[in-house]
């Protein structure tokens, strides 16, 4: 369909511009935010949306800009800190997509934030020279292709990880917390690892939540816009 050409004409660089001109005078409290819309690309509501637009103050990005600003925060936070872009994505997620917040809390205490966070400097087993290992949810015995972990080292088996991040995936954006299965671990389970175990159907459901995630969190923050 190619409704969604038309429909961000009116939305370029240009208008961007203009709400990221740092008005510091605007309120961007809850009630007075402008709502903001987010484009699927495969929405077929857009006459709906179209007609909201001229009711009430939406701002319409572009799918890619949106993306393009998250990935550079992940890239800024991953330099900053030297820690993989996985890694921080989850931090990013947990601090609300706040890159300041991010760099404020890991300087002040990088132990106590990587406890938060699941974030593991090395894995809490020793990693096992057998060339068979049983899973933590099936108990069934694996080769260790057939095998993975998170930074924990805890292994379940690549059938009952699909099963567990599928559940997780289909209960909603909680998701994005995902953790290692072992009841007693912390371990965070990122984007890294869906992309690896999951199926095709939830890694791109996972995408969209963290997507969703970061519109959600910066709506306040950046996208308020005068009325
Ligand atoms: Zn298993
Ligand atoms: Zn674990």
């Amino acid at each position: 369909m190619d409704s969604e050409d038309d429909m961000h004409d009116a939305n370029d660089a240009e208008s961007l511009e203009d709400y990221y001109s740092g008005d510091t005078g605007v309120d961007y409290s809850d009630d007075d935010a402008a709502d903001y819309e987010f484009i699927d690309n495969d929405s077929d509501d857009s006459d709906d949306i179209v007609t909201s637009r001229q009711q009430k103050n939406y701002v319409v990005l572009k799918e890619a800009d949106i993306c393009q600003r998250q990935e550079d925060d992940i890239t800024t936070v991953s330099t900053v800190l030297s820690i993989p872009r996985v890694d921080a994505c989850i931090l990013l997620r947990q601090y609300h997509w706040s890159v300041s917040n991010v760099h404020e809390a890991w300087f002040a205490d990088e132990d106590r934030v990587r406890k938060t966070v699941g974030l593991l400097e090395r894995p809490v087993v020793q990693f096992s020279k057998a060339k068979e290992l049983n899973c933590g949810i099936c108990f069934e015995s694996y080769p260790l292709d057939r095998i993975s972990t998170a930074a924990c080292g805890h292994p379940f088996c690549n059938a009952c990880w699909r099963a567990y991040m599928s559940t997780s995936i289909d209960g909603g954006p909680g998701c994005l917390m995902l953790r290692c299965p072992d009841p007693s671990c912390g371990a965070a389970v990122g984007q890294g690892m869906i992309n690896l175990l999951a199926s095709d159907d939830n890694k791109v459901k996972y995408a969209r939540y963290l997507q969703r995630s970061y519109i959600e969190d910066n709506r306040k923050v950046n996208y308020g816009i005068r009325s």
